[in-house]
């Protein structure tokens, strides 16, 4: 009797989100509020970190099935005004998450949890033991990404054909991420330049002409200040719709 309870258990956690197997055990879900972020803005650079292995796990991220960013209608066509202001300026965006399944996030808790595997500390979190990434909540159980209504991007400087510098990489734990850092720097902590800031805050300021609020913490996160399923989690891989 245990012997089964173990396998259905063990079953129940293969099917839970396989990005290998053909056959999935997901729900059912309806993703006609969603799109491409590349159908809303079509010179939108994609460089989807978890579907590559350039992330702080150093692995394919379950539920990422196709290096494309997902997002809602709602979110898409804010991102289409935004993008476009950015345009103007010189600036195309650059766009390295979307739509992030409940599966992906689950796998970043359980990658958490493991305090042996570090084998990405020293691109992401060199300052950080990685005990401290659950209780700082670098790490938690919920994404507002799983919404469907949050990115991840950066600007991408059309003259000099590159990512501008914001003076954090996306996905660095720690305070230099803070979108507010000050340009002198804190305490054992380097400076930014008037530039990384000012980029900082353009892309802050016209994200949130766009709709969307800033969070304190990542110069790159955005979700839209009305977001259509505020109280869904949804569990549908990242593939083409
Ligand atoms: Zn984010």
């Amino acid at each position: 009797m245990r012997r089964a309870l173990f396998s259905i258990i063990l079953l129940a956690s293969l099917c839970s989100c396989s990005s290998r197997g053909k056959q999935r055990c997901l729900p059912e879900e309806d993703t006609s509020g969603f799109c491409c972020v590349t159908d809303s803005v079509p010179d939108a650079i994609l460089e989807i970190r978890y579907y590559s292995t350039y992330n702080f796990i150093g692995k394919r991220i379950d539920g990422y099935e196709a290096p494309i960013a997902l997002i809602t209608k709602e979110a898409a066509g804010a991102l289409r005004k935004a993008a476009g202001q950015l345009m103007a300026k010189g600036y195309r965006i650059k766009v390295f998450d979307a739509y992030r399944p409940q599966c992906a996030v689950d796998m970043f808790m359980r990658w958490a949890a493991d305090l042996d595997d570090t084998s990405m500390k020293p691109y992401f979190y060199p300052d950080l033991t990685k005990n401290r990434l659950i209780p700082e909540e670098y790490i938690m159980e919920k994404s507002g990404h799983t919404r469907g209504s949050t990115i991840d991007l950066t600007l991408f400087d059309m003259a000099k054909g590159c990512d501008v510098d914001m003076g954090a990489p996306f996905d660095w734990f720690g305070e230099l991420s803070h979108p507010d850092y000050p340009v002198g720097g804190k305490p054992g902590l380097p400076a930014i330049t008037e530039e990384q800031y000012g980029l900082r805050q353009l892309l802050r300021e016209t994200m949130i002409a766009s709709g969307f609020k800033p969070i304190d913490s990542e110069w790159w996160h955005f979700t839209l200040a009305n977001e259509p399923y505020p109280n869904t989690y949804f569990t549908f891989p990242v593939r083409q719709l």
